[in-house]
């Protein structure tokens, strides 16, 4: 009510009405909720092969999920090689599926499933070699936009980058995916509005990690949220190369970032930040985790404690 600004005997009339419900003022929207008050959102994280040490980089993905409390994280985890088709994980009991997995080709019923999850309007999330993955399943790269190695070339897609500031799908003849010797880098928002993004320092240091270069893929429905430069000097190619993605997928969204070789690298807290929020975002299309007050900063990496 403002009834200090009205003529006094006006106001105590005004101010009775509203007591009575007469005059009352609409009532304010409902405060969002905390992160903490909503209902844990269950993510699961598939591994069990990877030319990375899953062993390790899991439980840091767990535990940085699972500390900011939104989140409660199982994990499946496949054979280490032979017959995948006992690997069937129920994707749909989730909220978000976070691949740390690059190995075997899984069954395709397994395949068909999580393709049924993702466009049914499940969340997926693609860390790093995850994008390596499946190079011959065309439904798993329309997931994850772009990808490496594993003998991808022109025919996968477009290379997809930053020049001079614009975004640029380069459709030259050539392979998918390489990085040079690893070293902290800088990454720059090129989409403050989206709610990953949002509030994010325009320009972070990451921690030590391989930079992607050189991806490619179908790269339908994706937006890039952030990039890192890679400089020929450090086998890059001049240009800013995508470090997050998000794409839809039918109903389902995707958050993609090529960050992440490994444990160490996990550990910066604009990583950890990124991977909170973009998992969110994936789950849900909202972001309700802030970004904390160790978030890197322009010039500073700023890696947590294991
Ligand atoms: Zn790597």
């Amino acid at each position: 009510m403002r009834c200090r600004w009205i003529a006094a005997p006006l106001a105590l009339l005004l101010c009775a009405l509203a007591n009575l419900g007469v005059a009352d003022e609409p009532k304010p929207a409902e405060a969002p909720k905390l992160a903490a008050e909503s209902p844990k959102l269950k993510v699961l994280i598939v591994d069990g092969q990877n030319n990375h040490d899953w062993r390790k980089t899991t439980p840091v993905m767990k535990h940085a999920l699972e500390s900011c409390g939104r989140f409660q994280v199982d994990v499946s985890t496949a054979p280490s090689g032979g017959d995948l088709s006992s690997f069937q994980p129920k994707f749909s009991n989730y909220d978000a599926v976070l691949s740390n997995y690059n190995g075997g080709s899984w069954s395709p019923q397994t395949r068909q499933s999580l393709v049924d999850y993702v466009h049914g309007g499940g969340g997926f999330v693609v860390v790093h070699a995850a994008d390596n993955s499946f190079p011959d399943w065309p439904e798993y790269n329309e997931m994850t936009g772009l990808g490496g190695w594993g003998g991808r070339n022109e025919k996968s897609g477009p290379y997809v980058y930053y020049k001079d500031g614009k975004q640029v799908e380069d459709k030259s003849r050539g392979g998918g995916g390489s990085h040079g010797p690893q070293h902290p880098f800088q990454i720059v928002v090129r989409d403050p509005a989206h709610p990953i993004t949002k509030d994010m320092p325009i320009t972070w240091m990451h921690g030590q990690d391989e930079l992607y270069t050189h991806l490619r893929g179908p790269a339908h429905n994706m937006k890039v949220l952030a990039t890192a430069y890679a400089p020929k000097k450090l086998n890059g190619r001049d240009v800013d190369e995508p470090m997050l993605m998000v794409l839809d997928y039918g109903k389902g969204r995707v958050f993609h970032t090529p960050m992440g070789h490994a444990d160490y690298s996990m550990k910066c807290a604009g990583f950890t930040t990124a991977l909170q929020r973009g998992t969110e975002w994936a789950a849900t299309g909202k972001v309700t985790i802030p970004i904390p007050a160790d978030f890197p900063t322009a010039d500073k990496v700023s890696n947590r404690k294991p």
